[in-house]
């Protein structure tokens, strides 16, 4: 089976957009597979940070809002971070579609995405990935202090591109990241469940290769559409 693009058919199902939620805990790969997606669908990625950042850097109306918002050190509260996903969904680019990494995050977000946006997503993929693995990617993996570089925990403590040392970032560490898991598991897992009930979650073993998970997720959104 080859994935087409959005516009084409898909899996044998013909589709005219193809709007998908990324769910799943913080080092699940799902921000990988995202990019795989939206390249072999033509349809943008849209991780909420970038967005809200954007809307800001373009001085929109709304992005002023969100300015101010963080401005002032508060959260953003969610009828606007919707109103800024909305506006960025109208944009051209999103004609077949787009991927939303990052939001929700919460039951109520979700509701309250159905609730301005009824036909707001198609399928939800969902990358179930233990904790155990989580830890392991996250808290084994090292960062080069000069470029940024990832690497995993290995005997080397140099930069193969820049020749910067390697240490661990403060999000990597085992506490902090058992911190991640522990609010991903309590705000954001519901989540599964509540897709799951629409009838539009693709549940995808997020464990193995990034060929082997890629397959899956084909898969699993060929099913939902079916
Ligand atoms: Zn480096």
């Amino acid at each position: 089976m080859k994935v087409s693009c959005a516009g084409g058919a898909y899996g044998g199902v013909r589709v005219k957009q193809m709007k998908i939620i990324l769910l799943g805990p913080p080092g699940s790969g799902k921000g990988t597979q995202g990019a795989e997606l939206s390249k072999s669908l033509h349809v943008p990625e849209i991780s909420t940070g970038d967005m809200l950042r954007q809307a800001v850097a373009e001085k929109t109306a709304l992005g002023q809002q969100v300015g101010d918002v963080i401005n002032q050190g508060c959260l953003v509260p969610d009828d606007l971070i919707i109103s800024v996903i909305e506006e960025r969904i109208s944009r051209s680019d999103c004609g077949h579609g787009f991927i939303l990494d990052g939001f929700p995050r919460t039951i109520e977000q979700g509701e309250a995405l159905e609730k301005v946006l009824p036909d707001s997503v198609d399928v939800v993929i969902y990358f179930n990935v233990s904790s155990e693995a989580v830890v392991a990617r996250l808290a084994g993996r090292l960062t080069c202090r000069k470029c940024g570089a990832v690497y995993p925990k290995v005997d080397t403590s140099l930069c193969s591109v820049c020749g910067g040392d390697l240490y661990q970032r403060e999000d990597d560490m085992t506490s902090t990241v058992l911190r991640r898991l522990e609010l991903y598991r309590e705000h954001t897992e519901p989540l599964v469940s509540f897709y799951r009930e629409k009838g539009k979650l693709a549940e995808i073993d997020g464990e193995g290769s990034v060929e082997d998970i890629a397959q899956r997720v084909e898969e699993g959104i060929a099913q939902v559409l079916a």
